[in-house]
């Protein structure tokens, strides 16, 4: 018996061979990929995930690859560090950091579904990949696609931080900059995809793609010695992430792995872009799209996917929905770097502000086991810190020329006369 049995729409259940299809013909709803966990009992258990390889293919058996994985054999298992620090300054006792601001190769979380995406449009034959992304797909498909000697069509808002539009142009992909929102982007490349038979990683392979973000869960799991934590906080753009941590929890669940979770999953988004913190707020049944203007770039979906099933998530698991500020999100990735010494990029600070509000209104106590999720990397959007840090104190390569200086700046030791 395979493990996958195929996708399935998750509003009508209507079932669908293993294709690059995602979406359902009869209601217009999501696919997802339909696994046979009655199959997977009898393979997976802690032991063998132990013994698997360092990457997120130890979790092989709920990822949906047939064959042997071609992509990704470096991504994955990124440090889930202990912050002593930062919970001493947020006055939380047992709080984590799940690093995926340092994943191979290209620095934030997108590398674990592009890993699970391209091996599996290989699998598929395609010969091109591409993707509509606000930045850090945009750099992961470009890299693995270089890996896996595919060709590679990027398509982004063209007013993107430069270091994300750097970090796609290296690897040589053909990149378009759209003069619109991600939203516009998104739109043209459903387009684009009904034109040219190629692998949009967020279109068509979308249901296999997203499964990739489960990994992010199963690991800190695992690296909390198999088991859930009370909290897992996490940022949102068109709500894979989120949706794929609740999935992730029952999945471990069902086969015995871990045992029952009660771990409330918590949605950080920006207030110039909170279309899923908006419906959690105003308590909606559908997800209302908005126009983004926030310095989180990486998050600026104003019309979500998976938006709706990212509500339910955090809803069902009796989680909450935070919105930062951009200065809230500025001052969040200085906390975390200061404490930590952990430079993420904007989404990481919205995951921090985030967790601070919900930490000051008691949704987060003391002793509970806290995870944020930091997905990716500052040296992305150093825009963002631009005149908001101390400036650098330049001065002529004389010994005279410091000592004014640190007079002035009345700092640093007094002289060691000896
Ligand atoms: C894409 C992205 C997310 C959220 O992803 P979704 O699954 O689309 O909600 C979070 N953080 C960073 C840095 C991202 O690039
Ligand atoms: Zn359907």
């Amino acid at each position: 018996m395979e493990k996958v049995l195929g996708l399935r729409c998750r509003e009508c259940d209507n079932k669908y061979p293993k294709a690059p299809l995602h979406v359902c013909e009869f209601c217009f709803g999501p696919l997802e990929v339909d696994y046979n966990y009655e199959e997977i009992k009898k393979r997976i258990s802690r032991r063998s995930i132990e013994n698997g390889p360092e990457n997120l293919w130890r979790y092989a058996d709920l990822l949906p690859i047939d064959g042997e994985p071609t992509d990704g054999h470096n991504t994955g298992f990124t440090p889930l560090i202990r912050a002593k620090n930062l919970g001493d300054v947020l006055g939380l006792n047992e709080l984590y950091i799940k690093d995926d601001s340092v994943s191979h190769p290209t620095l934030s979380f997108k590398d674990r579904v592009v890993a699970v995406a391209l091996s599996k449009a290989k699998e598929f034959d395609f010969d091109t990949v591409s993707c509509a992304s606000t930045g850090n797909l945009a750099n992961a498909v470009a890299a693995h696609a270089a890996i896996a000697k595919l060709n590679c069509f990027i398509f982004i808002p063209a007013d993107l931080e430069i270091g994300k539009v750097v970090a796609s142009l290296v690897y040589a992909p053909t990149v378009v900059g759209i003069t619109g929102t991600y939203d516009d982007v998104n739109r043209l490349c459903s387009e684009i995809g009904g034109v040219y038979p190629w692998a949009f990683v967020n279109i068509n392979i979308r249901p296999f793609y997203a499964e990739g973000s489960k990994t992010l869960c199963f690991e800190l799991i695992e690296q909390l010695g198999w088991k859930a934590p009370a909290h897992i906080v996490a940022p949102a753009a068109g709500g894979s992430l989120i949706t794929k941590i609740g999935k992730a929890l029952k999945e471990f669940h069902r086969l015995g792995l871990i045992d029952k979770p009660n771990t409330k999953i918590h949605v950080a988004q920006a207030e110039g872009c909170g279309p899923i913190v908006n419906t959690y707020k105003e308590n909606g049944d559908f997800v209302k799209p908005v126009r983004p203007n926030t310095i989180a770039k990486s998050l600026a979906i104003g019309n979500p996917a998976d938006g709706i099933y990212a509500v339910d998530t955090v809803r069902n698991s009796g989680g909450v929905g935070e919105h930062a500020t951009d200065p809230e999100i500025v001052d969040a990735i200085k906390l975390l770097a200061a404490t930590e010494g952990i430079f993420t990029e904007t989404a990481g600070g919205v995951t921090l502000a985030a967790a601070k509000k919900l930490i000051a209104n008691g949704h987060i106590q003391p002793d509970e086991p806290t995870v944020l999720a930091i997905t990716g990397n500052g040296l992305k959007t150093i825009e963002a810190l631009e005149n908001k840090t101390d400036s650098t104190h330049i001065i002529p390569p004389q010994l005279n020329a410091f000592r004014k200086l640190i007079t002035e700046i009345g700092e640093g030791p007094v002289e060691d006369s000896a």
